[in-house]
């Protein structure tokens, strides 16, 4: 530390530092040394490094060595350039003490201004400028701001005393003070600071440097700063620079003042100068919001010689960084000054808006632009958002995950019956629940929003909600459901009926009913995206061309709403939210209670015409772009009804006795649902149910061939644990395909794919990859099964896992490199081992995730899906991921042809060791490998059936009946399908042709 630079000097047009050292200067810090080199009135000053910073927290809040000397030695350059002494009791030196990191935390840290004043220092500054109530005036602002911020004495007794002076005086304005009041004032201040902290108010001007110095670090590590460092995902940054600078008075007199100003609007983008300033004051009393600020425009009027100063400034400067620029300035005595410098803080449409039209005027390049939105600005423009102005003005009741964006304001209802009744009166409600599932869909869709108190981000609330678009806080553990009737919410009783608004941006929970903006699309935001399309349209990764986002919809509406967004196809489908439809449920519901095979195939006929229907209203939206579909997935029970009165409904719908339907629903609960009887489990128990739904997609794509609708079907199996399921279930839905073709004469390319969701999958992609023509990776439960965390279950712990550091990251919001990441890229690898121009994708929550975007473009996937309102976002983070890893040499998942034993991805090891069948993949000699592959395979498929047969017996006693019905139906399954996995073996080189591309 001793022999490394820690403090930079900047003034009289010359500074040690630039804007480009940011990291060590921070940025308030880079850009005061960059205006000074620039010639811009700064008043001149120095900085302290980010290194002592993170030196001082290393050494346990005291500096290393030589630190105090080299401040010291700063000063006093500062003095000779100054030719004033700090705290000089003729001509005092004032300085103010402001921190900086490199990332910009506006308000977040301390900030001491006029240090310096003392006792005598007041009396010199008094008779040097003959203004006497200037003088105090600084000095009764230095005890107040040193006393809060330094000594920690709270402000409102400051206040207190200063109010008082007003009351009795009948005035309103601290401006009306006058110098006398303020002497008085300062004595009050004083003893103000004694009986609450037992001190004096320190007067050697050297104590107030460090005691502010000190405070500005220490306020890197306060509550809000780490908070905000939270909130906006800032890491790695070394601390907070300390910036000491020479004073400038706005509080002079009437011929000072003080304001901040922008180069651009910050709100709408427009390129017209913005900001307000208060004359006779200083930055304080701007922020305070005690007298009204006047528009910058008015200044042009009153001094248009600073004026035009101030826009020759903003001007330079914006050209200079060429960004739109955030200025705080301060006139004194009619000259002006420049105190910082950087680029503005922006809302979404003038993210935007500022990037479209500096493309136009040359200043900055497309990619440049891109880089400039955030995906955070997009996600405003896309969801209603509360009136900022109304938000300021209340205080939130409480805070949970922001799991899906957007405001809403309704009515509390507490169960999805009753949010359709209220609906159907026309009321707007917002439901509450602790948390929501399957059955509640009905409920949700006419929700404007939804509040659950348990659940993560990939809760059922969660997933559903970001799918509608509809916005939703969950895991908001302070909301406290009692009864369905009434909800404690951070602390307050409510009842159903009563108004609330939530924020899903912002995981924020309000009494009553907010005003809510409607968010505006521009004309702007399509120019704008369609440079992030031709951006990832020309990105090359080894073979794989192209970065396509595509969608997570099930609905025509949603598929129309991502095809509006952009959205380049649909990634996933997920079939099962078809069921749910109210027509298709009582049939699914029999189907699942059946006892025979024939009986199940009966009822699906009764779905098959609304299945069919759905896809093609999919189909026909999506207009020839590629649709995945996903056959069902969730385990069954999810389906079967719980309240008496479903249980009535489905009992009278088969004439079946309601005690004997109950013992059914019984046996199909399952401990562990998630790792239970779903996916396409339930179809090598039951192929009928799939068979169906490939029936369903193939009849959808013959109407729309017969319409000329182009059509471009995807079938995807999900929960696949090994390649022998897809041996099995592949040839069933080719068989149906070719069937429905065939007697409709039409041909339509239909690929067969499968998810990778389980760990095994990827670890076991290799041969997988032999029977899918397509990947895509289920993020959601690849990582539930990695980390064994329970989606449904993090939010009692995951959050102290946060804030305890033990993760980083949700790692259900932004995919865990090291762990799940490092599943993906060995199944991607290994994948393309066997076919190289494997598309693959991923369709979990995280494929919304601009982190996650950046990681999946690293690892070679294809292209992302997430939910319509998240396109796009996912448009403008895939842009940005292909300009930020340019030049890095990614290559699309291709790792070499040979795969060793233990596989190395991203710095740590998958052991996969002695996993024969693993090299049988990875090698290049598939052929002589493959049989002995097979015979442990046929084994363990049999091994493998006989726990299965057992659990379903353990499930419970009670049981009996029907587990012993259930019985004959698993052996039933296995028998049948000994043959088929026999032939499909038998077939095995053929079953590979078609596996790339299956045309009937
Ligand atoms: C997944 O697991 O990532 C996935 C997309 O499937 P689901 O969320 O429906 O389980
Ligand atoms: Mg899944």
């Amino acid at each position: 530390m001793a022999n490394k630079k820690n403090v930079y000097f900047f003034g009289k047009g010359k500074a040690d530092g630039d804007s480009k050292m940011k990291l060590i200067l921070g940025g308030k810090g880079a850009n005061l040394a960059e205006m000074t080199n620039l010639g811009i009135p700064v008043p001149p000053g120095f900085t302290i490094s980010t290194d002592v910073c993170a030196a001082y927290y290393e050494n346990k809040n005291s500096y290393p060595k030589g630190i105090k000397e080299e401040v010291e030695a700063g000063l006093k350059k500062l003095e000779g350039v100054m030719k004033k002494k700090l705290g000089d009791p003729d001509d005092p030196l004032l300085v103010s003490v402001r921190s900086g990191a490199a990332v910009s935390m506006p308000g977040m840290m301390d900030t001491i201004l006029n240090l310096g004043m003392s006792d005598k220092a007041v009396k010199g500054l008094a008779d040097k400028t003959g203004n006497p109530r200037f003088a105090w005036d600084a000095y009764r602002r230095l005890i107040q701001m040193y006393g809060d911020v330094v000594m920690g004495v709270k402000h409102e007794y400051f206040e207190e005393a200063i109010g008082e002076i007003k009351k009795s005086k009948k005035i309103e304005l601290d401006t009306d003070l006058d110098a006398a009041d303020l002497e008085k004032l300062v004595g009050q201040y004083k003893q103000i600071v004694k009986k609450y902290t037992g001190k004096e108010f320190p007067q050697s001007p050297l104590d107030q440097l460090w005691g502010a110095i000190n405070a500005v670090f220490g306020s890197w590590m306060n509550e809000r700063a780490i908070k905000y460092r939270q909130i906006n995902e800032i890491k790695g940054l070394k601390g907070t620079a300390v910036n000491i600078q020479s004073m400038v008075f706005g509080n002079f007199g009437d011929d000072s003042g003080t304001g901040v100003c922008f180069s651009r609007d910050p709100s709408t983008g427009i390129n017209e100068f913005y900001g307000e300033y208060l004359m006779n004051a200083q930055g304080e009393d701007v922020v305070a919001g005690i007298r009204t600020p006047e528009r910058i425009s008015t200044l042009e009027k009153k001094n248009p010689v600073i004026y035009k100063q101030l826009v020759d400034i903003k001007n330079r400067l914006e050209k200079y960084f060429t960004d739109m620029q955030d200025m705080e300035f301060t006139v004194q005595q009619g000259e002006l000054f420049i105190l910082q410098t950087r680029n503005g803080k922006r809302a979404g449409t003038a993210a935007v808006k500022c990037a479209v039209d500096m493309v136009a005027e040359g200043l900055i390049d497309k990619d440049t632009a891109i880089l400039r939105v955030t995906p955070g600005h997009l996600d405003q423009l896309l969801h209603p958002m509360i009136d900022t102005d109304a938000q300021k003005q209340v205080k939130a009741l409480t805070r949970g995950l922001n799991a899906s964006p957007g405001a809403a304001t309704g009515r509390i209802v507490f169960n999805a019956k009753d949010a359709e009744a209220w609906h159907g009166r026309g009321e707007k409600v917002l439901l509450v629940r602790k948390e929501t599932s399957p059955e509640d869909i009905g409920g949700m869709v006419v929700s404007q929003g939804i509040l659950t108190s348990t659940g993560g981000m990939t809760s059922h609330a969660a997933v559903v909600a970001r799918g509608m678009g509809t916005p939703c806080v969950a895991g908001a553990k302070s909301v406290l459901v009692q009864n369905d009737s009434t909800v404690e919410i951070g602390g307050k009783m409510y009842k159903e009926g009563d108004w609330i608004t939530i924020d899903g941006s912002s995981g924020e929970v309000y009494e009553g009913k907010l005003p809510l903006v409607a968010p505006a699309i521009s004309k702007d935001m399509n120019t704008f995206l369609k440079w992030c399309d031709d951006v990832r349209a020309k990105s090359v990764r080894g073979r794989i061309k192209g970065f396509d986002v595509r969608t997570n919809a099930d609905q025509p509406d949603d598929a129309k709403r991502a095809f509006d967004f952009g959205a380049q196809g649909i990634g996933l489908c997920r079939t099962e939210h078809m069921f749910f439809d109210k027509e298709k449920l009582i049939h699914f519901r029999a189907m699942i209670v059946s006892d025979s095979e024939n009986e199940r195939k009966e009822q699906l006929k009764k779905i098959l015409p609304l299945q069919q229907k759905d896809f093609f209203g999919i189909f026909k939206a999506m207009d020839g772009r590629p649709v995945t579909i996903r056959l069902l997935d969730p385990p069954l029970h999810e389906f079967v009804p719980h309240t008496k009165e479903d249980i009535a409904e489905l009992a009278g719908h088969l004439n079946m006795d309601i005690t004997k339907l109950s013992l059914k629903i019984g046996t199909l609960i399952e401990s562990n649902p998630m790792l239970g009887h779903r996916g396409c489990r339930l179809a090598v128990t039951y192929p009928e149910i799939y068979d169906m739904q490939v029936e369903a997609i193939a009849r959808a794509a013959v109407e729309c061939a017969k319409l000329k609708i182009p059509v471009h079907p995807e079938i995807m199996i999900p929960i696949v644990i090994t390649a022998r399921e897809l041996k099995l279930l592949r040839p069933n839905a080719e068989k149906i395909l070719d069937k429905i073709f065939n007697e409709a004469g039409v041909k339509v390319p239909v690929t067969i794919g499968t998810m990778i969701e389980v760990p095994r999958a990827a670890i076991r992609a290799g041969h997988i990859a032999s029977y899918a023509d397509f990947f895509s990776f289920g993020t959601n439960d690849l990582t539930q099964m990695t980390f064994a965390f329970s989606r449904d279950d993090v939010a009692s712990f995951l959050p102290i896992y946060l804030q305890k550091n033990v993760l980083d990251v949700d790692p259900f919001k932004t995919i865990d490199e090291e762990g799940v990441g490092n599943l993906i890229n060995y199944g991607i690898s290994e994948g393309r081992n066997v076919k190289p121009d494997l598309k693959i994708g991923i369709c979990g929550e995280h494929g919304g995730d601009p982190a996650t975007i950046d990681f999946c473009f690293r690892a070679g996937l294809s292209y992302v899906s997430c939910s319509p309102f998240r396109v796009p976002l996912a448009r403008l983070a895939g842009a940005q991921a292909v300009i930020n890893n340019t030049g890095k040499n990614i290559k699309g998942g291709e790792s070499g042809k040979t795969i060793p034993a233990t596989a190395t991805v991203i710095g740590s090891k998958i052991p996969v060791k002695g996993d024969k069948k693993m090299a049988v993949t990875s090698a290049k000699k598939p052929a002589a490998k493959k049989p002995a592959a097979k015979k442990p395979a046929v084994k363990k498929t049999a091994a493998v059936k006989k726990p299965a047969v057992k659990k379903a017996t353990a499930v419970k006693k009670t049981a009996t009946k029907k587990v012993a019905a259930k019985k004959p139906a698993v052996k039933k399954t296995a028998a049948a399908k000994k043959p088929a996995v026999k032939k499909t073996a038998a077939k095995k080189p053929a079953a590979k042709k078609p596996a790339a591309k299956k045309t009937v």
